[in-house]
Formats: C-alpha cells, sequence, structure tokens
C-alpha cells in the first residue's frame, strides 16, 4: 500500500532508556512509513521537568540509531515549544470545554481523603465549574493563579481502535483533568494533542497501556476542532512470567542489548515479528524485506512474550552471515571491556583477531560470547576448568604432553595437518586413543573442556603459545602430583 501521505511518529519520554517496548512502537511504525511511502517523525517527550533527564536523551536517540530506525526532519522535542503550546491554550481556555479551577492542592486533598473514607467519587467536584466569568476574572485580577481543567462532556466517549476495534468508556469515569498548570504550563495529554495535530500525525501507533489516555485525548481533539488520526494500540511485551516488560523492573534497555552482542538486525527482525506477522513460514528477513513486506493489517492483536533464546537463535543466524572483519570489528570493543587485551593490541594483531573470529563463529549466538568462550586467545592465567583437570590432567597425561611438546618444538610448519600427524604418531607409539592425548592438550592450550577443533585452535593460537603453555600445565600436573 503506497500513500504518502501517512505520518507517523514515535514520541519516547526521557524518563528512563530505550526499553524493547517502545523500541518496537518506533520498528513498526517505522516500517509503516517507510513501506508507504509516507513520514516517520521522533518527538521527545522531555515536559516532566521532575522526571525527565538529558542523561536519557542520548541512549534513546543511540538506541533508535542503532535499530536503524533513521527519521524524517528534525527531532521534535516538547520542551522547545512552550510559545506553541501557550498559542493553543489560548484557543483551548475560549472553548466551552475549558474552565478555571482555583482549588488548592490541600483543599483537593482534604476532598479526596474524605471521598475515600465514604467509598464516594474521587473524581474532581467541579466547584470551580460554578464560578461566574466575573468572578474568575476579579480572582486572576487579583493575583490568583488558577489551573486550567477541561469539562468532560456526559455521555460516553467512544473511538475506534485500528487494533481494539471499538472502545467506549463513559464520562463518568474521566476527571475533569488539568490541562495548564498554574504557572501557564501544559500538561501531558494536551502536549501530546496538540503536537500530534500540528505535526499532521495520521495514525497514532504506540503500546495499549496509552488506552487510557487515548480517552483524555479523544476528548481535547474534539475540545479543540481536530480530527482523530488513526489510533492503533499494539499489545504489550511481556516478561516470561507474563507480567509487563518495564523499565523499573529492571528489564534490559536496548543499549544493553547491544552491548551484549546483539546484532541490530537481529533485533530489527525479531522485534518485527513480535506482534506482527508476514503470514509465511520463514523467519528471517532483513530490514529491506521487512519494510517492502509490511502489512499494518498483520499486527496480531493478542500480548506476546519476549523471548531471549529466540532473540539468540535470530542473532546466531545474523552472525553466521557476517564477514569476520565486520565481526571482529565488532568483538574487540567487547573483549577490551571484558579486560581481555587492549585495544593497542588488537590494532596491531588484526589477523589474529580475525582468524579466532572465523574459528568461533559458528559457535557463537551473541558476539559477547566470543569473550566468554574465546578469552583464552587473548589471556591465559594457567587456570583450568576444576572438573575437566581432575580428569584430563593425570601423572600420564603430563608425560604424553610432555612427549606431544616436544614433538611440536620440532615441528618446521605448525599446521593442521602437522600437528594432528604428531598427535597421531604420539597416539600410536602408546597404543592409545587420539582422544586420550586431545582432551589433555586441549585443556592445557586453552584451560576450558570445549571449544572448536583442536587442530585449527592451535594453529591460531600459533607454535610459540602453544609450546608454552604446554610446558606450563605439564608443571602444573607435576606440582599437583606431589
Ligand atoms: N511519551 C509516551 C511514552 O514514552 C508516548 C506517548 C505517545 O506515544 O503518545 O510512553
Amino acid at each position: 500500500m503506497s500513500d504518502p501521505n501517512v505520518r507517523v511518529r514515535i514520541a519516547p519520554s526521557p524518563t528512563g532508556y530505550l526499553h524493547v517496548g517502545t523500541a518496537r512502537a518506533a520498528l513498526f511504525n517505522y516500517l509503516f512509513a517507510r513501506h508507504t511511502g509516507g513520514e516517520f517523525l521522533v518527538r521527545i517527550e522531555d515536559t516532566d521537568k521532575k522526571r525527565s533527564k538529558e542523561e536519557f536523551i542520548q541512549p534513546i536517540i543511540d538506541g533508535l540509531k542503532w535499530l536503524g530506525l533513521d527519521w524524517d526532519n528534525d527531532l521534535i522535542y516538547q520542551s522547545q515549544r512552550e510559545n506553541f503550546y501557550a498559542k493553543q491554550l489560548e484557543k483551548f481556555v475560549k472553548t466551552d470545554y475549558a474552565y478555571y479551577c482555583f482549588c488548592s492542592r490541600e483543599e483537593l486533598d482534604a476532598r479526596r481523603k474524605k471521598a475515600i473514607a465514604e467509598k464516594g467519587d474521587t473524581r474532581y467536584d467541579r466547584t470551580c465549574l460554578a464560578l461566574s466569568d466575573d468572578e474568575v476574572k476579579a480572582r486572576i485580577a487579583a493575583g490568583e493563579k488558577p489551573v486550567v481543567r477541561i469539562k468532560i462532556p456526559d455521555g460516553d466517549v467512544v473511538y475506534d481502535d485500528f487494533l481494539a476495534g471499538q472502545l467506549t468508556r463513559s464520562s463518568n469515569d474521566i476527571e475533569d483533568f488539568i490541562v495548564a498548570r498554574s504557572d501557564g504550563s501544559v500538561t501531558y495529554n494536551f502536549a501530546v494533542v496538540v503536537d500530534d495535530h500540528d505535526m499532521g500525525i495520521t495514525h497514532v501507533i504506540r503500546g495499549n497501556d496509552h488506552i487510557t489516555n487515548t480517552f483524555k485525548q479523544v476528548v481535547l481533539y474534539q475540545a479543540m476542532g481536530y480530527d482523530l488520526p488513526v489510533f492503533c494500540h499494539v499489545p504489550l511485551i511481556l516478561r516470561p512470567d507474563k507480567s509487563k516488560v518495564s523499565k523499573r523492573k529492571g528489564d534490559k534497555a536496548i543499549g544493553d542489548y547491544r552491548d551484549d552482542g546483539i546484532l541490530p538486525e537481529a533485533m530489527f527482525n525479531y522485534l518485527a515479528l513480535l506482534g506482527w506477522s508476514p503470514k509465511t513460514d520463514r523467519e528471517l528477513y532483513s530490514p529491506a524485506e521487512l519494510v517492502e513486506m509490511f502489512d499494518i493489517n498483520n499486527l496480531n492483536s493478542a500480548n506476546t512474550v519476549f523471548d531471549m533464546d529466540k532473540l539468540l537463535s535470530f542473532n546466531k543466524s545474523y552472525i553466521q552471515e557476517m564477514s569476520d572483519h565486520d565481526l571482529a570489528a565488532l568483538a574487540a570493543p567487547i573483549l577490551v571491556e571484558a579486560d581481555l587485551t587492549t585495544k593497542y593490541w588488537l590494532e596491531t594483531r588484526w589477523e589474529y583477531l580475525r582468524q579466532v573470529v572465523d574459528l568461533l563463529k559458528p559457535r557463537i549466538k551473541s558476539i559477547a560470547e566470543l569473550a566468554v568462550q574465546g578469552g583464552y586467545f587473548f589471556k591465559f592465567d594457567g587456570e583450568y576448568e576444576e572438573k575437566a583437570a581432575a580428569k584430563h590432567f593425570t601423572p600420564e597425561s603430563a608425560e604424553l604432553l610432555e612427549e606431544l611438546t616436544s614433538r611440536f618444538e620440532q615441528l618446521t610448519s605448525f599446521t593442521e595437518e602437522t600437528t594432528d600427524a604428531a598427535l597421531t604418531e604420539l597416539a600410536e607409539s602408546h597404543d592409545l586413543k587420539k582422544a586420550k592425548i586431545i582432551h589433555p592438550t586441549r585443556l592445557a592450550v586453552s584451560g576450558i573442556s570445549k571449544g572448536p577443533g583442536l587442530y585449527e585452535m592451535l594453529v591460531v593460537l600459533g607454535q610459540p603459545v602453544v609450546v608454552e603453555r604446554m610446558k606450563q600445565a605439564v608443571e602444573f600436573i607435576k606440582r599437583k602430583a606431589k
């Protein structure tokens, strides 16, 4: 469906990091805009001065960029639009929906407490709706600073949600909420409505935790005389225990997945299928393919569960497709961060890093696993996996390792073939199975019992390192035996 009139947006609040829910909403908006040829905008909702923090803005922007969700036009910051809101508020106060309220916080709190005690209505009791125009003018002239409220009309508030169908809330359940504070600043729902209208937003695609706000926003749209955009509230992403994914519960930010070695293409692909279906059996799609295929009608209306194993399996597939060079570039900072090596060391031994990456690539589900599974390629402190050492580091294996070390030392070319031949000959001369030597050798050079093929690993580590580590292991076994 091509429709260049489509204009959508993501409106993150910098009150925390970019979490998967917002990232996925951003992704759906992006896919919809790119598929239709419309526009995708980003608005930073930083009007809540108490909760918004400057330090959250950059990670949100970085997260969107990392995912490849490039937006159109400049970023919009609500905090820079105070004059615009003031003008819109002037228009709003002239409508029949607006009224000034002079009730103090103490009065409101007391009434609320009383209502709770009496199990009555806790909404604002409309005391100030009864004030005459003259009285309002006189009180303002006398220096009082009222808030502005919206009068919710009687009856039901109804709107058609693209995904959830027709939704209704009785006006009895909606308070005459505050639209502007006594200092003249507008509140959240007002800013969202006038911004979305001003930005020409045609479709509001966001998490269904915003449905409660939507009823308030629908009344504001009516009050301002604006047409409604299409509201499309997507189901939430749940944790495996079915509770809501939330930054407050410590769920990961998008940047954490990046730091853990998830590739942006894998995250893009995984999030796209979390609540949307391509209606095919295939699961792996490039961002360009997803743009091409995206159909807003195939959004699901059921909540979905975030499945880390599935994301990792997507990631594994994308890792296999990457070039060693690109993978090495992503691995380098992770290895440095894990204190396994330094930036300088890697820069001067790029080919070595490339070989390590090539060797481990088929075995890893995230780039961070390179540091876990292949740390010994960069740093070895002579520690051996305890269980494996108890099994494979016997006095007999010390002798075999010693013999193999001298065979390795004598090799003039250190290749998979020559190392294999040296080990095979040694096994034959002792009438032993090769495994009896392979396991202690692997443990001696890597400290761990699992890894890539032994001979490939030896060649990448290189003859001097292999020989040195094998000697170190022999000494270790002998020391232990005493
Ligand atoms: N600022 C809201 C949030 O971060 C989004 C509001 C909207 O999309 O209308 O949850």
